[in-house]
């Protein structure tokens, strides 16, 4: 089975407390998660994107959200405990959605993947918004429930809960190995049996 993680917006500016829109703990909390999820996905060889927040100086986001993720500077950096191994990709975006003015959807397509896992920050925001548009091109979203956050925790619930109901996401906790270990345990069974 062809797989796709997607790892949204864990920087700086959004991850570490000194950042301009820190998330606080909980999204500090995901950190291991989405380790895991990274190395688990790289060393299995499927892809790894990372989405990037990459502002201009005077975006238009900014009479939404103060200043934030600026290209190019500390903010808009991965934070050093995710830094993307060698064999991830690092795709810039400058709205919610990772589908906005980069080649993500050519990137994706390209994959042909059956599932893509979104994981990142903020549940409500970007996640969602992600994973909305995944659902718009066909592609079946897994959310692993451990390795998302949100400064807001209804939100947070909200956002899964619609996800899952409109988009028909899968929620699923991180160290869940999907369908093909599965297929391989129940074959390990088998072996073991005859
Ligand atoms: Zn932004």
């Amino acid at each position: 089975m062809r797989r796709v993680l997607l790892v949204i917006d864990m920087l700086n500016d959004f991850i570490d407390p000194k950042g301009a829109l820190y998330c606080g703990e909980t999204s500090r909390a995901i950190i291991p998660a989405v380790r895991a999820l990274v190395d688990r996905f790289l060393s299995a060889g499927q892809t790894v994107i990372y989405l990037r927040d990459a502002h201009a100086e005077n975006d238009k986001e900014f009479e939404l959200f103060s200043r934030h993720s600026v290209k190019g500077t500390w903010g808009s950096r991965i934070i050093p405990e995710l830094e993307p191994p060698p064999g991830s990709m690092v795709v810039d975006k400058t709205r919610f959605t990772g589908f906005f003015g980069n080649d993500l959807a050519e990137i994706i397509a390209r994959a042909r993947p059956d599932e893509v896992w979104v994981t990142g920050v903020v549940t409500s925001i970007c996640v969602m918004d992600t994973a909305g548009d995944l659902r718009n091109r066909d592609y079946s979203v897994v959310v692993p429930v451990d390795a998302v956050a949100d400064f807001d925790p209804e939100f947070h619930e909200f956002a899964l809960k619609r996800m899952q109901r409109v988009y028909g996401a899968r929620l699923v906790e991180s160290s869940a190995r999907g369908p093909e270990a599965a297929e391989a345990a129940e074959k390990n069974k088998r072996g073991g049996r005859e």
